[in-house]
């Protein structure tokens, strides 16, 4: 079309990695779906998925899984495709794909063969709860998920006790409660974190206090849905 922002227009042998929202299907950026509408493959983790987030959008395109179970091969089979001609959108289940997601792979085939990587950025977990978190977010160590046993979270939060910048993560929401006891345990009741749940969905939740009122406040509010953590150091007072 002319006139029409290039940008939205998918290159031949060029790789889209593509954020997707996190809950919200408002969140999906004007970019995001022209590159998912006219990309001539999309790489996904499962393309069930894809597959419903895009029907939601009204868009139909060839899907190939790429997921933690085959990214090796599955790497190798998109960068031969986009050295063919293709252009190639990955997308992950949500937020932004090789945060926390499969992703690094493919990139670093692209960028070993010199094949352009483009990113198509929007929402992410780590990013959006730490923009409003009220807690110190000029700089930020970000770990994804911590290791689910216990006794090896508690080293991390050991080491990283003293640490000068604010720390970013995932957890599951069966470990949310044991995850908060732990930090209380190690971190003490006065360090400052912020609670994100269910973030840009209708039962949204961000609490900012100290661990001591946060896991008091825990023990009666829901713990289903997704959680981001981010842990204030520990001069920080609110
Ligand atoms: N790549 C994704 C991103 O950019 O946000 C993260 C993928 S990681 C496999 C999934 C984890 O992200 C969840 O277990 C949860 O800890 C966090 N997460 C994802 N969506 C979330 C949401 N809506 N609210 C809070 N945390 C969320």
């Amino acid at each position: 079309m002319e006139g029409e922002n290039p940008s939205l227009t998918p290159e031949p042998g060029t790789l889209y990695v593509v954020a997707t929202p996190i809950g919200n299907l408002a969140d999906l950026t004007e970019r995001a779906r022209s590159i998912l509408e006219k990309a001539s493959l999309i790489a996904c983790e499962d393309t069930r998925t894809t597959g419903s987030l895009l029907s939601k959008i009204g868009i139909k395109n060839r899907l190939q899984s790429y997921h933690d179970n085959n990214e090796r091969q599955a790497a190798v089979r998109i960068a031969d495709a986009l050295v063919a001609g293709e252009s190639v959108a990955l997308v992950s289940d949500a937020g932004t794909p090789a945060i926390s997601d499969p992703g690094f792979r493919l990139t670093r085939e692209c960028h070993k063969r010199d094949l352009p990587v483009v990113p198509v950025p929007g929402p992410s977990a780590a990013s959006a709860l730490l923009s409003a978190s009220g807690l110190p977010s000029d700089g930020y160590l970000f770990v994804g998920f911590l290791p689910p046993k216990s006794a090896a979270r508690r080293r991390f939060l050991e080491a990283h006790i003293d640490f000068p910048y604010s720390i970013t993560l995932y957890e599951s929401c069966h470990r949310i409660e044991k995850f908060v006891a732990e930090m209380l345990d190690i971190l003490g009741e006065d360090r400052c974190i912020c609670l994100g749940r269910e973030l840009t969905k209708k039962f949204e939740t961000i609490t900012t206090g100290t661990i001591g009122a946060i896991s008091e406040s825990f023990k009666s509010s829901s713990k289903k849905g997704e959680f981001t953590i981010v842990i204030a150091p520990r001069k920080f007072s609110l």
